[in-house]
């Protein structure tokens, strides 16, 4: 399963290091409930988040006798933490093409992420299109439309420098003369300030939805799991430029810092909706709370 093997490295750190404390075991007492902080901390929970874990798991768990208990306890408040706020679907249009703007800080996976989702839409016998929207990033244009075609669908792209939110009209009216299920706007990493980068945001947000009504239905943040904390404030900046109404959190193969799954969820407030977890158009999972536990602990 590509949960299990993608998230090893977050498991050596979590699940192996939770495993041993089974050797030490004496109830639940003050010795255990530090070694539990020090774990969340490791895989990168942030101290916030990991105090008030610690302090859910401790309000009910002086009853528990054996390790085995402790730990399925413990995995239950894991989950009950993330549940904690319930999620919308996502939205798709059902009227015409769903839009979905890509944003997120270059290097991130912003575009191998559509890439992924390409292939997450295609699988599902839905049509799809991409606009090349980052237009002032030597390559990222390329970049896309390298993977496009190597997909088999349509990207369409600007001039370099030209105005990605006149691309994005041209991309919505292709979109809707082919009837295109999907259509997945690349946009720019990030413009000089963060005034430009909202002038932008909220510019390409205006185009879109004079094209096609709703537009656009998701805007989806990217943002590299190995980048942990400093991730989650990189997060907060794109937060005040735009409505975010997902995450997908790449690189989560390539880091022990699983954590900060939960740390996203109780600072951000925003759902995660794909772990990346791997270089390849295939290397994506829509996150789901159970897969996760399990890949991080068992
Ligand atoms: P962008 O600048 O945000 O568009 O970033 P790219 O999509 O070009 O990705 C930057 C680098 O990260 C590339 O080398 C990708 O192959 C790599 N990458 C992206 N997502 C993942 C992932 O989930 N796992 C791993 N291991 N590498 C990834």
């Amino acid at each position: 399963d590509k949960y299990l093997s993608g998230l090893g490295r977050s498991r050596k750190s979590f699940g192996d290091r939770l495993r041993a404390l089974s050797n030490s075991f004496n109830g639940v007492n003050d010795e255990l409930l530090e070694q539990i902080m020090i774990i969340l901390l490791e895989s990168d929970v942030g101290i916030h988040t990991a105090q008030k874990i610690v302090d859910q798991f401790e309000e009910s768990a002086s009853h528990i006798r054996d390790y085995d208990s402790m730990e399925d306890y413990f995995i239950s408040i894991l989950h009950d933490f993330y549940n904690q706020e319930s999620d919308e679907d996502i939205q798709y249009n059902e009227n015409g093409p769903t839009v979905i703007f890509m944003v997120g800080v270059n290097g991130s996976g912003k575009t191998t992420s559509s890439a992924k989702l390409i292939k997450y839409y295609q699988d599902q016998n839905l049509s799809v299109a991409v606009a090349a929207a980052d237009t002032f990033r030597a390559g990222a244009v390329d970049q896309i439309a390298t993977w496009a075609d190597r997909l088999g669908v349509p990207c369409i792209k600007g001039k370099p420098n030209q105005d990605p939110s006149s691309v994005l009209v041209d991309a919505c009216r292709y979109a809707k003369e082919h009837q295109i299920d999907i259509l997945l706007a690349d946009t720019a990493g990030r413009l000089q300030t963060k005034t430009n980068l909202m002038k932008e945001l909220s510019k390409m947000v205006r185009v879109c939805d004079r094209e096609i009504e709703g537009a656009p239905h998701e805007v989806w943040l990217v943002l590299d799991a190995t980048t942990g904390q400093n991730g989650i404030s990189q997060a907060r900046e794109f937060l005040e430029a735009t409505s975010v109404s997902g995450i997908i959190l790449t690189k989560m193969d390539g880091t022990a810092k699983g954590g900060v799954v939960l740390a996203i969820r109780d600072s951000l407030h925003i759902p995660v909706r794909f772990l990346g977890l791997g270089e390849k158009p295939e290397d994506l999972k829509p996150f789901e709370i159970n897969s996760y536990l399990m890949g991080i602990t068992k």
